[in-house]
């Protein structure tokens, strides 16, 4: 594995934990954002990641600052991927915007350079085709925050080099993740095959009113011993990423989705209350109900 410079594009919650993981393992790193705010929001995030690195990583000063130095946001694509060995996609989770991407993309990019999806519900089959160069283009899927929770999933595509799958495992390696290989197709892959259908049984159960987001958490926090519940978990993929899963479903046909994407709308990602990076979702942050004791009475 030979990349050097890795281009990110989207800055948004998942974009951004990348840039700074990726940064903080050495590579040098640019962002594509679509403007200047959207670079401006990206880099109060990596603000913000220098502390968390400090606190729960053990990192320097010295090596935050050398990770943030290592980090350049553009907003012209051609200028952004000039060098680029590997580009990550991190944009919104839509086909219409990915396609516009990549058809982009595709135009700009230099001959080597190896495309990676980091979309958590589009398989790599129906991204291909906006793609020039389908035999350089795989998944690196994270998981949110990832400087802990700390896998990279890459699955190929029917039309996948293996050379290029290969180089991708090693990446994800040599950024700090533990690679999870996924040689065939499948939705979801492994932790989305897993999570989807969780948080989507506790949306019908929320929907339907026959739970709450507080009983649906106790409920799994208690049984599962683990540290959050569904709907923690939503306040941590992110409440917008949610919504656009929720529509596409609801646009495929399931009522109860279809339901569940007007409230996601109308109570959450239109008040700006889109989970746990803006310090407010389901629950609020950095202290959430469900993190004291008096929730499990
Ligand atoms: P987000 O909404 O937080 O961020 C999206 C970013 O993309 C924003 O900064 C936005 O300005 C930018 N953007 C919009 N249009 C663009 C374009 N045409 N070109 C470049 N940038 C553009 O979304 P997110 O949660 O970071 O999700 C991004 C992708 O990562 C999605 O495909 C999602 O499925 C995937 N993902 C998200 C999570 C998660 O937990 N949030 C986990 C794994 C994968």
């Amino acid at each position: 594995m030979d990349f050097k410079n890795i281009t990110v594009a989207g800055g948004g919650i998942l974009g951004s934990q990348i840039i700074f993981q990726a940064a903080f393992s050495g590579f040098e790193v640019s962002l594509y954002d679509i403007n200047d705010t959207a670079l401006e929001a990206a880099d109060q995030r990596f603000k913000s990641y220098m502390e968390i690195y400090k606190d729960e990583v053990g990192a320097t000063q010295d090596q935050v600052d050398a990770a943030y130095d290592r980090i350049t946001g553009f907003t012209d694509l051609a200028e952004a991927v000039k060098n680029a060995d590997l580009v990550i996609e991190a944009v919104p989770e839509s086909i219409p915007v990915k396609e516009k991407f990549y058809r982009e993309l595709s135009k700009v990019s230099p001959e080597k350079t190896i495309f990676a999806t980091n979309s958590s519900t589009i398989p790599p089959s129906q991204l291909v085709g906006f793609i020039d160069r389908p035999e350089k283009f795989t998944t690196l899927h994270f998981c949110t925050e990832v400087w802990k929770h700390n896998i990279g999933e890459v699955m190929m595509h029917s039309g996948t080099k293996r050379e290029v799958f290969d180089q991708v495992v090693e990446f994800a390696k040599a950024m700090g993740l533990v690679p999870i290989p996924i040689e065939k197709e499948f939705p979801g892959y492994v932790l989305n095959a897993l999570f989807v259908p969780l948080c989507v049984q506790a949306l019908r159960l929320y929907v339907n009113d026959i739970s709450t987001p507080e009983l649906v958490d106790k409920t799994y926090m208690i049984c599962t011993e683990g540290p959050f519940g569904p709907f923690g978990l939503m306040d941590m993929i992110g409440i917008n990423t949610c919504y656009s899963i929720a529509t596409m479903m609801g646009e495929q046909g399931d009522d109860d989705m279809a339901r569940v994407a007007v409230i996601l709308k109308e109570q959450f990602v239109d008040k700006g209350k889109v989970g746990k990076q803006v310090g407010e979702g389901f629950y609020t942050y950095p202290n959430p109900a469900f993190s004291k004791p008096e929730f499990f009475k």
